[in-house]
Formats: structure tokens, C-alpha cells, sequence
């Protein structure tokens, strides 16, 4: 695999990974994203009804240049942070 520069999180600053996804032995695709997303740890502001478009981990991707070029992106747009803060201001 070539060497492929991510982006941290924009929202907790977290190095992002880059994975080739394998289960048991089946090749599922490659995936980007935040590590700590996954963990619902409350940094993130999202939970199960968060819509796909404001997920901060995707799979499933054909290559690891796709998936991280999604990645990338989506970390260049940052709005997530505000929409998080107006969502808790409502709360
Ligand atoms: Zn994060």
C-alpha cells in the first residue's frame, strides 16, 4: 500500500486510521475514518440515528486511495463541530 497522508479528526484531533478489512478470511473492503468515532464517546456528538452523511467512519470502499480521499474531505469540512454545537445548545 502506497503511503497516504490522512487527516486528523476536525472534531477530536484524533490520528485517523486507514484499514484494509478482512473477516474471516473474506476481503470486506477498505475503511477511513476516526478511531474514537466507533466508541460512542460522547466527543462526537453522534448515535445511531446520525445520519451517513455526517459519519466520521465509512467502510467499504473498492481502495485505500478512495477511502482516503473520502476521508480527507470529510475532515476538510469542519462543520460538523458547529451543528454539534447548536444541537446542544437546543439540549
Ligand atoms: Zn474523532
Amino acid at each position: 500500500m502506497k503511503n497516504i497522508e490522512l487527516k486528523p479528526c476536525p472534531v477530536c484531533g484524533a490520528k485517523a486510521f486507514l484499514n484494509r478489512d478482512v473477516v474471516d478470511g473474506f476481503f470486506m473492503g477498505y475503511s477511513a475514518g476516526c478511531p474514537r468515532y466507533c466508541f460512542y464517546d460522547g466527543i462526537h456528538g453522534h448515535d445511531e440515528n446520525t445520519p451517513p452523511e455526517e459519519h466520521l467512519t465509512k467502510f467499504n470502499f473498492v481502495s485505500a486511495e478512495q477511502a482516503a480521499e473520502w476521508w480527507n474531505s470529510r475532515a476538510a469540512n469542519t462543520k460538523v463541530k458547529n451543528e454539534r454545537r447548536k444541537k446542544n445548545e437546543q439540549d
